[in-house]
């Protein structure tokens, strides 16, 4: 069953700030007030922020940041190579020495803040629980 959020009415849910959302995530803050931590670890997001209590633990960010980490590491690794190559003549080993290290920076540089986006996008639009309502888990009972 999915939940149609309609903005404007009275019974409706406030409209949130999507981009404002997503760039507290992205910088490691509640996607709500901005001033609470949102990790306790180097990807586990808190229980529930230190200043507003907004809860975080419902957030299903899942597989969607290190398929986006992904995404742009790999555009941006394999363009920079691209033009590396026309610009000086390495051997392998070199090209090797310089693209391995980097791509593997950029992956872990990019995790934190693309997770705390990709949380705050769900955070404005209400979805897993951040809408006041309990995600719906009946199917995943069956997995248990
Ligand atoms: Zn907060």
């Amino acid at each position: 069953m999915s939940v149609e959020i309609r903005y404007g009415d009275e019974a409706s849910p406030k409209k949130r700030d999507l981009w404002g959302a997503m760039k507290r995530g992205w910088l490691g803050r509640c996607p709500h007030c901005g001033e609470g931590r949102l990790y306790k670890s180097f990807l586990k997001p808190v229980h529930s922020c230190e200043c507003c209590g907004e809860e975080m633990h419902h957030q299903r960010a899942d597989d969607l940041p290190p398929y986006l980490v992904i995404f742009i590491t790999g555009h941006v690794i394999v363009a920079a190579f691209m033009i590396f190559e026309e610009l000086v003549i390495l051997n392998t080993w070199q090209h090797l020495a310089i693209w391995a290290p980097m791509t593997i920076v950029m992956a872990l540089a990019l995790m934190q803040p693309v997770k705390g986006a990709v949380i705050g996008m769900q955070w404005a639009n209400y979805m897993h629980g951040f809408g006041g309502e309990a995600d719906e888990v009946a199917d995943l009972d069956r997995y248990e």
